[in-house]
């Protein structure tokens, strides 16, 4: 049996994912922005949080932490490289490591980049990665701590996931992620369908998370950088992928 998967937003533009197992009762969270509408969502469906699951150190996915821990008891767990920089873990885990959550194994990568030592988990039978700030809906988070070559490199670990996986990242940032993409593609008739879905969709207040891995793959600037027609484009015919992902990540952060 597959997870349930809620998306939860909280503070102006996070989100957080509730993990579910029907059979088990096990319920997970993925990153605590803020404690209260976690509390109330599992509220509202009768479900008792097992475990919380950091994906990085950064405050707007750990704020409500502690709120959170003391409030269940749930298990904490997160990476061994942040374990100095985050609250204290009950798990520490490592890429190929996994966290069992009822009937699901989910699978720990490394995904170093926008900060080092960033997690994303993976549940194969459910279908869904947790990326948080690293693959985003049409984006990918900014490089505060890694290198352009270390988050390509992370990048192409979930890119090769199977193409119908879920991808549940961290922020709601993808109209403003689409029109930086258009700057990139113009001519990219999936992605600029694609923006059209993200702009009726936010009009509606509607989330436009999780986005399914091969909408990422045709239409997610920072999966592409290993295109002839995208290096041509950009005047880069013969730079390596990582090069070309380092020019539209520095193009991104001046837009
Ligand atoms: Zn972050
Ligand atoms: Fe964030």
């Amino acid at each position: 049996m597959p997870l349930e998967i809620v998306t939860l937003p909280c503070l102006s533009d996070n989100y957080a994912y509730l993990l579910h197992d029907a059979a088990s009762g096990a319920t997970a969270v993925v990153d605590v922005p803020d404690a209260a509408p976690i509390q109330a969502a599992l509220a509202e469906r009768g479900w008792t949080l097992t475990d919380i699951l950091i994906t990085h150190h950064h405050w707007d996915h750990i704020d409500g932490l502690e709120d959170l821990r003391a409030a269940t008891g749930a298990r904490v767990v997160g990476a061994a490289a942040d374990a100095h920089r985050l609250p204290p873990l009950d798990l520490a885990v490592a890429e190929g490591d996994t966290v069992v959550i009822g009937s699901e194994a989910l699978q720990v990568f490394d995904v170093s980049g926008h900060t080092v030592g960033h997690i994303a988990f993976y549940a194969p039978k459910t279908g869904a990665v947790f990326t948080a700030d690293s693959l985003m809906a049409l984006g990918c988070g900014r490089l505060f701590e890694g290198t352009p070559e270390m988050m390509w490199t992370s990048l192409q670990k979930l890119a090769a996931l199977p193409p119908e996986t879920l991808v549940c990242s961290g922020h709601e940032y993808t109209a403003s992620n689409a029109k930086f993409a258009a700057t990139i593609e113009p001519d990219n008739a999936a992605l600029i369908s694609r923006s059209r879905q993200i702009a009726e969709a936010r009009a509606e207040n509607r989330p436009t998370v999780p986005s399914r891995l091969d909408e990422e793959l045709a239409t997610n600037p920072f999966l592409r950088a290993h295109l002839p027609e995208l290096k041509t484009a950009l005047g880069l015919p013969d730079a390596s992928d990582a090069m070309v992902f380092a020019e539209i990540r520095a193009q991104k952060d001046r837009f």
